[in-house]
């Protein structure tokens, strides 16, 4: 047996020990958390819709029509009008002919995997992919490679080496990337997978709803057809301030996941009035532009603030604004004071992301004002000199 009480004390030494903080309000900029008021720059709520009165009243009203609970898997009777009409609407606003709902993200990369793959297929990945995305590859049993951050030119020196035309070979890619916000390089991946008849998904949880027009997200960021990315993957979780997830594809893949992804077929459904919630955030971020539009400000804004500080930043033009800060510890404690100065920030450490970059991830909402950035960024300076 393995001895538990080691192993966690071995964490504790590492600073890598996690702990959870309670929050006794909603998700949003102003929080009490761990019995402090604070204000929050680590949620994936970006456009501060998680607690906003509209998907609060559709959902209500999503209660009182279909009741809490769905009771049962979509293949039984637990897919509801109100599910149907989110995913008609998902491929609508995605611009795909089908979308496919799932419980979670965790659960769509895991069931999209397992669906397309089997042991003689070849899955590629960016090595800084979301650790779902990882474990489905990993889990799906096929040959798993990962390819440098970012760079298609080391992916392509993988796919030469393949000479089997018959297996599938899936490439999978964060759009956004959920550690460093860059964006993955859509255009040349896509040439480079049409080119080689690799099948190319992209997981999109931090580029939709608030990238391309109207927030459709990072094909439309960059105009690309959906030929170029015949799989597409969101979730509804974070900018879109509900729960869960969905893959947008052809009919065929849509079916193909229907009948074969364990992860859709062998779970319950999402409650309906989360599908009515998420309802009511596509008609905000069709009619109310102007939540992307601040957020965007407050993007621009905290990168002007740091150059001006001489503090570094990455090369992101998204919400995710990682601060690095390299060593574990000092991660931590920066982590910690700025609690105590009354921000949320979180430290991001290994094996989260690689060895030697732990950082601070500080991510910008619609609801920040100039003031909590400004704040932020004057707490942070003097501590970066521990
Ligand atoms: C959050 C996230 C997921 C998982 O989505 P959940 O709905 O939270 O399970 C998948 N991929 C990426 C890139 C994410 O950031």
């Amino acid at each position: 047996m393995k001895d538990l009480v080691k192993r966690l004390a071995e964490k504790k030494q590492q600073h890598r020990y996690r702990k959870r903080r309670i929050s006794d309000s909603p998700q949003q900029i102003e929080m009490r958390i761990d019995g402090r008021d604070i204000v929050s720059f680590c949620s994936n709520d970006y456009l501060g819709f998680a607690n906003h009165p509209k998907l609060k009243q559709a959902a209500i009203n999503g209660i009182k029509q279909y009741g809490v609970g769905s009771g049962s898997a979509h293949l039984i009777n637990g897919h509801s009008r109100a599910h149907h009409q989110l995913e008609d609407e998902l491929a609508e606003f995605t611009g795909y002919p089908r979308a496919l709902l799932f419980s979670t993200g965790y659960m769509a990369n895991l069931g999209l995997c397992q669906a397309l793959l089997d042991k003689n297929d070849y899955v590629f990945e960016d090595r800084l992919n979301h650790a779902s995305l990882i474990d489905a590859g990993l889990i799906s049993g096929a040959r798993f490679q990962r390819y440098l951050h970012n760079d298609p030119a080391s992916l392509q020196q993988k796919l030469s080496k393949v000479n089997n035309s018959t297996a599938e070979k899936l490439v999978l890619s964060d759009a956004v990337f959920s550690m460093d916000g860059d964006i993955a390089r859509l255009p040349e991946l896509a040439r480079l997978c049409s080119e080689t008849d690799c099948r190319l998904m992209i997981d999109d949880a931090h580029g939709f709803g608030v990238l391309g027009k109207n927030g459709r997200g990072s094909r439309l960021h960059f105009n690309l057809t959906t030929q170029e990315i015949p799989v597409y993957m969101a979730t509804l979780g974070k900018a879109a301030g509900s729960a869960g997830a969905f893959i947008a594809g052809s009919e065929e893949l849509i079916e193909t996941l229907i009948q074969q992804a364990r992860t859709y077929v062998y779970t319950t459904a999402m409650p309906p009035a989360i599908a009515e919630a998420s309802r009511a955030s596509l008609q905000l971020l069709q009619h109310e532009p102007q939540h992307r539009q601040k957020l965007n400000d407050n993007i621009q804004y905290f990168r002007q603030c740091c150059t001006q500080q001489k503090l570094p930043v990455e090369d992101s033009e998204t919400a995710i604004q990682p601060l690095l800060i390299g060593d574990d510890k000092k991660a931590t404690e920066i982590s910690r004071r700025l609690f105590e100065a009354g921000f949320l920030v979180t430290a991001i450490r290994p094996p989260t992301v690689p060895e030697g970059t732990a950082r601070l991830r500080i991510t910008l909402s619609a609801k920040h004002c100039k003031n909590h950035i400004e704040q932020l960024i004057d707490t942070i300076i003097p501590l970066r000199l521990l």
